[in-house]
C-alpha cells in the first residue's frame, strides 16, 4: 500500500485478518453454545498413586460446533477470557461439576471430589459481594471437598484484595484449591506461605521426560518434598506410560492423571469404565 511505510504498526497482513475475523466469529458462535447445548464437560479420572482407587475427576470443557465441530478450549478459552464470556461459561461449568459430584458421591463414593478450571479473569471481574458458587453448594447441601478450584500461579502473585478476599470464602465453604501447571510459570514460591493450598499439580511438560537420572525427575522429587512439608498434596499431569506412573509413585506423587490411565471422556462412558461395579 501508498502509505505502508508510515502507517507500518497499524497495517494487518491478510494472515493477520483472517485470523482476526476467525477469532470474532468464533466469539460470536460462543455467544450462543451454552444456549444451544453445544458446550459439555468431560471428565479426567485423578488416581491416588498409592491405592489405585479413583474418588476425583478434573471437569474439561468441550465445544462441540454445528458446522466447524470439535473446538479445542486452548483455542476458544482464550477468546472467551478476551470478550469476559468466561464468567457465565465459568459459572455454567461450575454448576454442571456440582451436579455431577452430587450424582457420583451418591451413586460411588461419598469422597467423590471435583475440581473445575477458573480462569484469573473469572476472578478479577467478578464483582459480586458474595460468591454464586458458595451459595449455589449451600442451596445444594453438598459437603466440604466436594469441588476443587483449579487456578495459576499468576493469580496468587499479583492477588488483589479481592481475589484474596474470595479465596478465603472458598476455603471457608470447603472449596479446595489447586496450583495448575505449577512450575511453568513463575520463579516466585512466596505466595506458598500466604495461601492455603490442597494440591499442587505438577505440570506435564516436567513429567514428559522424567527418567530415573534426570533434570526432570530432580525437579518433581523437590516439588513433591516441599510440597509435603508444606502439608500439600501432589497432583501429576500428563501421565502417559507405565514408567512415568511408577517413578512419580516411588518419589511419593499423591496423586496422577493422564493417558495412560485415561483420556478425558464423557459422563456416560466415565460411568461405564470406572464406576461400574465400583464398590464405595
Ligand atoms: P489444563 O487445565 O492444564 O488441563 C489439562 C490438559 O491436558 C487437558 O487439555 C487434558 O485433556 C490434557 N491431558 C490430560 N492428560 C494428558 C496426557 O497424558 N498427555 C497430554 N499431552 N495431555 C493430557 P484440554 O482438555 O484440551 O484443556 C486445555 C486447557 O484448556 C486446560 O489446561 C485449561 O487451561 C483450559 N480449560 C479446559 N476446560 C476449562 C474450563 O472449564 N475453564 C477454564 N477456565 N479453562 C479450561
Ligand atoms: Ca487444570
Ligand atoms: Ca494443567
Ligand atoms: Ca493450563
Amino acid at each position: 500500500a501508498k502509505n505502508e511505510g508510515r502507517n507500518r504498526f497499524h497495517y494487518f497482513t491478510p494472515a493477520m485478518q483472517a485470523a482476526a475475523e476467525l477469532r470474532r466469529r468464533i466469539a460470536n458462535d460462543l455467544r450462543t453454545a451454552i444456549a444451544g447445548n453445544q458446550l459439555q464437560l468431560y471428565y479426567q479420572p485423578i488416581v491416588d498413586l498409592a491405592s489405585g482407587s479413583i474418588h476425583k475427576a478434573e471437569a474439561l470443557l468441550r465445544w462441540r460446533h454445528p458446522e466447524k465441530g470439535f473446538i479445542s478450549p486452548e483455542v476458544f478459552v482464550p477468546i472467551a477470557e478476551e470478550t469476559r464470556m468466561i464468567v457465565e461459561i465459568g459459572d455454567w461449568v461450575f454448576r454442571q461439576a456440582a451436579k455431577q459430584v452430587a450424582v457420583w458421591q451418591a451413586a460411588y463414593h461419598r469422597d467423590f471430589q471435583i475440581s473445575v478450571n477458573k480462569s484469573p479473569v473469572q476472578f478479577l471481574i467478578e464483582n459480586r459481594a458474595k460468591s454464586s458458587w458458595i451459595e449455589y453448594l449451600r442451596e445444594h447441601q453438598l459437603g466440604e471437598h466436594s469441588i476443587v478450584v483449579e487456578i495459576t500461579e499468576s493469580l496468587l502473585l499479583d492477588a488483589n484484595d479481592r481475589v484474596t478476599k474470595r479465596l478465603l470464602e472458598f476455603r471457608d465453604a470447603g472449596i479446595e484449591v489447586a496450583i495448575d501447571d505449577f512450575g511453568t510459570g513463575y520463579s516466585s514460591l512466596s505466595y506458598l506461605k500466604k495461601f492455603d493450598i490442597d494440591y499442587l499439580k505438577i505440570d506435564k511438560s516436567f513429567v514428559h521426560n522424567i527418567t530415573p537420572q534426570s533434570n526432570d525427575m530432580v525437579l518433581c522429587d523437590a516439588i513433591i518434598s516441599m510440597a509435603h512439608r508444606l502439608g500439600i498434596k501432589v497432583i501429576a499431569e500428563g501421565v502417559e506410560t507405565e514408567a512415568q506412573r511408577d517413578l512419580l509413585a516411588a518419589a511419593g506423587c499423591d496423586y496422577a492423571q493422564g493417558y495412560y490411565f485415561s483420556r478425558p471422556i464423557s459422563a456416560p462412558e466415565f460411568e461405564a469404565s470406572l464406576l461400574d461395579g465400583a464398590s464405595a
